[in-house]
């Protein structure tokens, strides 16, 4: 066979039957696309398989030693009722195999050539579906493969020994395709320095039929040419492609394992970079209008008017973004602050600049109680500035337009005739502003509030409502820490700023797990610290998971996008069933705002003026209720998490989350932002039934014990399964990412950053690397690379 490299189809290879098996099983139609199906795991020849690792219900494999061998003749019924029934059983071997700690019954139906072959102290390897019988592991007729029979004869020196794998030949499903056992063995034996690849399988293929496969195309395989730069391979000491692929399959010894592995993630990340590196150097090359500082304007004013002084992030940050608003190109820029770090002054900053060069600016919130409050305080500082239109403003002054959902149908036609006239000022809105209907004149800068509550298509959307001239710069504020690897990839087209300070005389926020079902005192005296807060004049929030008694009630009923991210976070405990009473968290169905507040007004916090806030409320309500509750007339707030991002309420002190083992841990981190905004110390109950050793205490624990959002979110990753972030969670495709881990390899992550960054340059077709364009596209399937684009 001649000329055999990765773009080769496997029909030549190995045979027309196993290729068109593969193309039909795994997707895997080229040489390049099995050397690309990588190992699952790997087994060290002569080390026992850990037997804890198992899974009931899942096929496994496991080396392990015999210790015992123990057969029956089932002559009567009562035996073969012993063996479940099974009709024409005549016979029965048990053999139980150990690990050092743990032990696991064979059991073999009429295969009585075991206690031959096998004998005590035998090693070998065990391939089936473990089952649970009688509270114990077993596994019910295993193929197995003899690598030392007891009598210090094995496969592994060559002794010729009968040892074949056994009677249920090794498959996904247990039965089928019959496969020659003792070319199995050699193609275990052939591993060099012992370590064994294993698959990931799928119905129809064996982990010998795999290694086999493999095997066969190493054997062929050309000189393998390789995409990436040497100068780069040399750089950072990896190997060749060549070798890492047939080192990630038949490893010489493990550090050749592991050096292909660094390799291979390596090029992953590597793939994951370029796409981005591409889609920047793309919008970089878009023409945008230019926004230059301009002196003496709205910005200017702001700045003189502002009650505190900016702190040095918000500086620094505010320089940059000046900067980017400044040039022919968009701005994409990803602004993360811890909550509370300040992040709306330094969009709204950016708004006035773009003001300032006549053009319009508009700010998207998740919701209408945070649109409500950028647009009051939008107003508040701007003054008779921010009065444009009105009786009596200075000329110069500008417009604020506030759309959301709920707007009447008069007050909306007025706000899009207003954004559709091209006049400078400054729209902020909910989705709505997303609607087809609206339409910007001359949009400048598009800022997206809490971009986590949104999809990256809703920023899409924005821009392309601006139909004329040239699209607008975007800045997108999360105060829910990203992780910094996913801040790399999903978000990796975005230009990145962080904001890590918290401006000067914060008070830290304190927070304690209340478990209200083993210390029911501790309740009630939660309580009583309520009404002594506001007996020092502060403000108190009281979070629930659900707005009313309605059972059919989706879990949130906050405004616009709010159910999407809430629901997923709560949706499974929901559908249980159970009363009220029954006491154990996710047996019950979640507390209610409705009936939390009638509780709390009947009994221990009767007098205190109580308000509910939450998304189904009509809009002019729930403004009232803010307003009123930010003016200091309401002493507690009884809310869903309408309230989660965004509230700016900084006399308010404490916060009582009730079911709090129903919310995440990013999200009860920026619950309790809401509070410690004011000089006095803020304290954040998290109120549970769940006991002790209840799976979500843990996750409670974590978010008391520490303030640092980051932490949370890197833990969230964790609890998520971080596969899921990138989509790579697509077992058996051929193509899509495998090997890299967001957690694990952030320092890859990065370093491929800064290579794609330099291979890519301004070149987004990269016309000089073709190499690798063909790279990409083989790592990342076309799937994923859309999946980034949806963040
Ligand atoms: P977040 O970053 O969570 O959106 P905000 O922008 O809501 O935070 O700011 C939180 C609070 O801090 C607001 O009351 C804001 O007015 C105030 N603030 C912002 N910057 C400063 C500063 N430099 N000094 C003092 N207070 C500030
Ligand atoms: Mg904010």
């Amino acid at each position: 066979m001649d000329n055999i490299d990765l773009t080769s189809t496997l029909d030549r290879v190995i045979g027309g039957r196993t290729a068109a098996k593969l193309a039909e099983r795994i997707d895997v139609r080229t040489v390049g696309d099995l050397l690309r199906y990588y190992p699952r795991k790997y087994d060290q020849r002569g080390k026992l398989t850990d037997l804890a690792e198992l899974v009931v219900g899942e096929r496994a494999t496991v080396w392990a030693k015999v210790v015992t061998i123990e057969e029956r003749e089932l002559g009567n019924a009562r035996n073969r009722a012993r063996a479940g029934g099974k009709r024409g059983v005549s016979h029965i071997t048990n053999i139980v195999i150990a690990d050092s700690h743990r032990k696991l019954t064979c059991t073999f139906f009429n295969q009585r050539h075991w206690s031959k072959q096998l004998r005590p102290g035998a090693d070998a390897m065990f391939s089936g579906k473990v089952s649970l019988f009688n509270g114990k592991l077993q596994m019910s007729s295993p193929s197995v493969a003899i690598l030392d029979d007891g009598r210090g004869n094995g496969a592994a020196i060559g002794s010729g020994v009968e040892t074949a794998i056994g009677s249920g030949v090794e498959t996904a499903n247990g039965q089928g395709e019959k496969d020659k056992g003792a070319s199995a063995i050699e193609v275990i034996e052939s591993f060099p320095g012992g370590v064994i690849p294993v698959y990931p399988l799928v119905e129809g293929l064996t982990q010998a039929l795999v290694q086999r496969c493999i095997r066969t195309v190493l054997d062929v395989l050309g000189d393998v040419v390789d995409p990436v730069p040497d100068v780069l391979l040399a750089r950072h000491g990896l190997v060749d492609f060549g070798t890492a692929l047939r080192d990630i399959h038949r490893p010489r010894t493990q550090e050749h394992l592991n050096a292909a592995l660094r390799r291979l993630r390596y090029d992953e990340a590597l793939a994951i970079q370029l796409v981005l590196a591409r889609r920047r150097a793309d919008a970089r090359n878009f023409p945008a209008e230019p926004c230059p500082r301009i002196d003496g304007g709205l910005l200017d004013e702001f700045d003189r008017n502002l009650p505190f002084a900016l702190t040095v992030g918000q500086q620094l940050v505010g320089e940059i973004i000046a900067t980017d608003l400044a040039t022919i190109h968009p701005m994409n820029r990803l602004l993360q602050g811890e909550v509370g770090s300040g992040k709306t002054v330094v969009a709204l900053r950016a708004m006035l600049q773009v003001l300032d060069s006549g053009r319009q600016a508009v700010m998207l919130a998740p919701t209408e109680v945070l649109a409500g409050q950028h647009a009051r305080s939008l107003r508040e500082v701007l003054g008779p500035l921010g009065r444009g239109g009105e009786l009596g403003a200075p000329p110069e002054a500008t417009t604020i337009t506030l759309l959301t959902g709920s707007l009447s149908a008069a007050a909306r036609r007025k706000a899009l005739l207003a954004i559709a006239s091209g006049q400078p000022g400054i729209a902020v809105g909910t989705h709505a502003l997303l609607s087809d209907e609206v339409f910007f004149g001359n949009l400048g800068l598009i800022v997206v509030d809490e971009q986590h509550r949104f999809g990256v298509e809703q920023r899409h959307a924005l821009r392309t409502r601006h139909p004329a001239g040239n699209p607008p710069h975007v800045l997108v504020m999360t105060a829910t820490p990203i992780p910094r690897t996913v801040a790399m990839t999903v978000y990796g087209d975005l230009d990145t700023s962080i904001l890590s300070e918290l401006p000067k005389g914060r008070s830290p926020i304190s927070t304690t797990v209340v478990p209200a079902a083993d210390k029911p005192a501790w309740l009630d005296r939660a309580w009583e610290r309520v009404r002594e807060e506001v007996g020092k004049g502060h403000q108190a929030y009281v979070v629930c998971p659900k707005i009313g008694d309605d059972e059919s009630e989706t879990p949130d009923d906050g405004s616009d996008l709010e159910s999407d991210t809430f629901g997923s976070a709560v949706g499974s405990v929901l559908g249980s069933a159970g009363g009220p009473g029954d006491g154990a968290a996710g047996q019950r169905p979640p507390l209610s705002v409705a009936a939390v507040a009638q509780e709390l007004r009947d009994g221990p916090l009767a007098g205190l003026r109580l308000a509910v806030l939450h998304g189904r409320l009509p809009g002019v309500e729930k403004d009232q209720v803010m307003r009123s509750f930010a003016a200091g007339n309401i002493d507690v707030l009884v809310a869903t998490t309408v309230i989660e991002v965004g509230v700016d309420v900084p006399n308010a002190s404490m916060m009582v989350i009730m079911d709090a083992e129903r919310f995440g841990m990013s999200q009860l981190h920026q619950l309790r932002g809401r509070v410690g905004r004011g000089s006095a110390p803020g304290v954040c109950l998290l109120v549970t039934e769940g006991h002790e050793n209840a799976p979500g205490r843990a996750r409670l624990a974590a978010v008391a014990e520490t303030n640092d959002g980051f932490a949370l979110a890197e833990a969230d990753l964790e609890l998520r399964r971080e596969g899921d972030v990138l989509g790579t969670s697509q077992a058996g495709r051929a193509t899509s990412l495998r090997l890299l881990s967001l957690l694990r390899d952030k320092d890859v992550i990065a370093q491929a950053r800064d290579d794609a960054q330099g291979l890519v340059g301004d070149d987004p077709e990269m016309s000089q690397w073709p190499g690798l364009a063909d790279m990409v596209s083989a790592v990342i399937s076309a799937d994923s690379q859309d999946y980034l684009d949806k963040g």
